[in-house]
């Protein structure tokens, strides 16, 4: 089988009608309102707050600085318990807070924070908890809620993969204190960088919308130590026509789903997530586990040998974010501590999947991996 001629990425972003986008690039010179909410980002966040089925969104210039933020908001000091199964971005919006983070060990069914886990870790100084919705799979949310209202601590949800996910209908994002979202390229929902906060009551919208532009409450008054994190209004005008396709978008990336589980499905060794009862997914991620004694390949192998195919798959989330150098320090962040995230993090491999990816595409990648088999 030839390799394919050009390189297959892990994702590629949908990009919304350049004539379109042109449009409204025109009304944005002619107004010279750049940026400090204009009318495309007030535009966005309603249109997002309806899309999405929460109460408000306050948008920013990445997801980054919107969990820096929240954490602000909430005024969260002390110990926050994690997941080091994410992107490290999570835990890094800990540490620019001056916050410890404690590492819990992730469900090997779901691969989000075991709830259990979250419980033992608690001390006297845990004031919150950052749980993640990896790969866009709901965490138990419930659970969560309830340990969260027994010891009185936040819940803060890095929702960066969570972009229109439903349970039952309902908006995952409504739980929790505070929802994070990034709209970064590579998600499934994109302004280019951007991100949002999403929270459930208007005070607490007013506060952070202060903390975004530099704690200004009015012309002469400042009320904190705020930041810039604004989204301005060109990435605003961009994210309103790439909301256009949004469904078109999810529903394509859920046939290139169903067709990787399909052609995967009998594969010995291969272990790929199952849709979820009364989940509405949004397909961000296609991540396998490979079982090297029933596949007899590694996980290292197989991400090598794609590459050699120009198919490049990629290990998320592997390191684990508590073996970088700058938090294998903490105690937490022992493989003792975090067996099943030690060992996903081995295993795991997230296929190529976007809404361009053609289906014969995905079948070559399938055949490429059986093809493969030790
Ligand atoms: C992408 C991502 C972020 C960071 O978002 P940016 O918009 O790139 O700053 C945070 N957490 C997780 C889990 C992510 O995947």
């Amino acid at each position: 089988m030839q390799k394919f001629e050009k390189p297959i990425y892990v994702t590629q972003p949908v990009l919304p009608s350049l004539n379109e986008f042109t449009k409204l690039l025109e009304d944005i010179w002619q107004s010279k309102h750049l940026t400090n909410g204009g009318k495309y980002h007030e535009l966005l966040e309603k249109t997002l707050a309806d899309y999405l089925g929460v109460k408000y969104v306050s948008l920013f210039s990445n997801g980054t600085l919107a969990l820096i933020i929240a954490l602000q908001t909430l005024r969260i000091t002390g110990e926050v318990i994690t997941t080091p199964f994410s992107f490290v971005a999570t835990t890094h919006a800990l540490w620019w807070n001056g916050i410890k983070p404690v590492f819990a060990d992730i469900d090997i069914n779901t691969l989000n924070i075991n709830p259990l886990k979250v419980e033992a870790a608690i001390t006297p100084k845990t004031t919150a908890i950052m749980p993640v919705h990896v790969f866009g799979n709901p965490c138990e949310i419930d659970v969560l809620q309830k340990i969260a209202d027994t010891y009185r601590l936040k819940i803060i949800y890095d929702a960066a993969h969570a972009f229109g996910v439903k349970r039952l209908n309902k908006s995952i994002l409504n739980f929790g204190d505070l929802s994070v979202l990034s709209f970064h390229a590579t998600k499934v929902f994109n302004t280019i960088e951007g991100g949002a906060i999403i929270c459930h009551d208007e005070q607490t919208k007013i506060n952070i919308d202060y903390l975004k532009n530099f704690g200004y409450s009015g012309e002469f008054t400042v009320v904190g130590p705020g930041i810039n994190a604004k989204m301005n209004e060109l990435q605003a005008a961009y994210g309103l026509l790439q909301l256009k396709s949004i469904e078109c978008d999810i529903e394509k990336r859920k046939q290139i789903s169903a067709t990787y589980r399909n052609l995967l499905n009998d594969v010995n060794g291969i272990l790929a997530l199952n849709d979820w009862e009364n989940i509405q997914h949004n397909y961000a991620y296609f991540p396998i586990l490979i079982e090297q004694n029933q596949f007899g390949r590694t996980r290292d192998e197989v991400y090598d040998f794609l590459r050699t195919k120009n198919v490049y798959a990629r290990k998320y989330f592997y390191p684990l974010i508590s073996e970088f150098s700058t938090y294998q320090g903490l105690d937490s962040a022992t493989a003792a501590n975090l067996p099943i995230a030690t060992k996903v993090a081995k295993q795991v491999l997230c296929l190529p999947i976007y809404p361009n990816l053609e289906v014969a595409d995905v079948e070559k990648i399938c055949d490429f991996i059986k093809s493969f088999r030790g």
